[in-house]
C-alpha cells in the first residue's frame, strides 16, 4: 500500500479514527446500506440511527418495503423531513421488487437508474456492498476537496461540480489496491464520510487530528474556513401564509390527505381550508397564535384555527381526502413537525 497517497492515509486513519460502529456498517446487505444512506441525506446520524431500526423491524427486506403502503412509508418516517425521500424509497423499493426481482442492481450505473439514486448515493452503496472502485461526491466530501485542493470557484457552479468528480475520482484507490484489498473501497469511502463529519468540520476544523494535513492547501495558507466558496447569495426565502383548521369532534381530529407534491406532499395534515368547519355545519372556528416554521426554500407563518365541537358523532365526510382520526390513532399518521407539534396537547384535551 503506498503510504504517501491520499487515499492510503485516509483508509489508514479511518481504521483507527473513524466511526466503525454505526448499526448499518459490517453489512454488504445493499438493502440495510442503501436504507441509510436515504436516511442520512440531510438527516444526522444521531436522528437516523432509530428510524433506520424501525425501519428495518417493520420492513425486514426491500420486498416487505415494496408492498407496504406509502401512508405506513410516510407514517414512519414522520419527523426525519424532506418527504420525498420516503415517496422515492417506497418508489425504489417497488423497482426493484419488479424490475430486478427484489435483488439491488450489482453495480454503481444501474443502482443509478433507480428512482432517489443519484450518482454519490449509487457509488456509496456500490462501494459497501460490491467494494466497486466508485467515487462519492456528498457535501462532506465537496469540502474536504475544495479545501485540500484550494478549489476558490462557486461551489454551486456545474463547471466546479465536474471538477470536483474528477478529483473525487483521482483520489481513489488504486485499480490494483482494491483488487488485493476488498475492504479498501468501503473503507475509503466510510473514511471520506468521517473525515467532513468529524475533522473537516465547516466552521472549525481541526487540522492538526487530519490525515491529509500535510498535503492540504488550504491549511498551509491558514484558510480552510474560506472554502467552499459560495458567491451566488443565498435567496431570501418565500413568505408564506398558512391557515390550518385544527377541528376535533368527539374525540376526532379532521385530517386532510395533502397532494402528493408541494408542502408535506403525501401526508396527512390539518385542512388547510378553514371554510371546511362551517361547510360542515359545526361553528366558527378561533384564530390561534401565529407562529413561524422554516422549510427549506419557504419560511412558513402558520395560523391554527380551533373548534371543538360538541357534537357526537362527528358528522359523515363525503370526500376521500378528509378523514376523522380517533386522537388515540393519531401517531400513525405521517403527520408535518409543526402539526405533530401543534396536536401533541391533543390527548389531554
Ligand atoms: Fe480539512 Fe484541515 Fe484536513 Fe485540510 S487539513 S482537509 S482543511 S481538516
Amino acid at each position: 500500500m503506498a503510504s504517501a497517497s491520499f487515499a492510503a492515509r485516509i483508509i489508514d486513519w479511518q481504521r483507527e479514527h473513524g466511526r466503525n460502529q454505526l448499526p448499518w456498517q459490517h453489512t454488504h446487505d445493499p438493502y440495510r446500506v442503501w436504507l441509510s444512506e436515504i436516511m442520512l441525506q440531510q438527516t444526522q446520524v444521531a436522528t437516523v440511527v432509530d428510524y433506520y431500526h424501525r425501519f428495518l423491524t417493520r420492513f425486514p427486506c426491500v420486498n416487505d418495503l415494496a408492498r407496504a403502503s406509502i401512508d405506513d412509508v410516510l407514517s414512519l418516517w414522520a419527523g426525519l423531513g424532506y418527504y420525498a425521500r420516503a415517496r422515492n424509497l417506497h418508489a425504489c423499493a417497488k423497482a426493484v421488487a419488479s424490475q430486478w426481482q427484489g435483488r439491488f442492481p450489482p453495480d454503481a450505473a444501474s443502482l443509478q437508474t433507480l428512482p432517489g439514486i443519484g450518482p454519490s448515493t449509487a457509488a456509496a452503496i456500490a462501494a459497501f456492498c460490491y467494494g466497486e472502485r466508485a467515487a462519492i461526491l456528498d457535501g462532506n466530501v465537496k469540502r474536504v476537496l475544495t479545501r485540500h485542493f484550494a478549489i476558490d470557484a462557486d461551489i454551486a457552479r456545474a463547471t466546479t461540480t465536474t471538477t470536483l468528480w474528477t478529483l473525487a475520482r483521482d483520489q481513489l484507490p488504486s485499480a490494483s489496491l482494491v483488487k488485493s484489498h476488498p475492504d479498501a473501497m468501503p473503507r475509503y469511502t466510510q473514511g471520506m464520510m468521517d473525515l467532513g463529519a468529524t475533522v473537516c468540520l465547516r466552521r472549525k476544523p481541526k487540522c492538526p487530528s487530519c490525515p491529509v494535513a500535510k498535503t492540504c492547501m488550504a491549511f498551509a495558507a491558514g484558510n480552510p474556513q474560506d472554502y467552499p466558496v459560495k458567491t451566488r447569495k443565498t435567496r431570501d426565502k418565500t413568505k408564506r401564509d398558512v391557515d390550518l383548521l385544527w377541528l376535533t369532534c368527539a374525540q376526532h381530529v379532521l385530517l386532510e390527505k395533502r397532494p402528493s407534491t408541494g408542502i408535506w406532499g403525501g401526508l396527512w395534515c390539518l385542512p388547510t381550508d378553514v371554510a371546511i368547519a362551517k361547510q360542515l355545519g359545526l361553528g366558527e372556528p378561533l384564530a390561534m397564535a401565529t407562529f413561524a416554521h422554516e422549510l427549506t426554500h419557504l419560511q412558513l407563518r402558520i395560523t391554527p384555527w380551533r373548534l371543538d365541537c360538541p357534537k357526537t358523532p362527528a358528522p359523515t365526510i363525503k370526500s376521500s381526502q378528509l378523514q376523522w382520526v380517533s386522537i388515540n390513532e393519531l401517531r400513525a399518521y405521517g403527520l408535518p413537525k409543526p402539526v405533530r407539534a401543534l396536536l401533541g396537547g391533543t390527548d389531554d384535551d
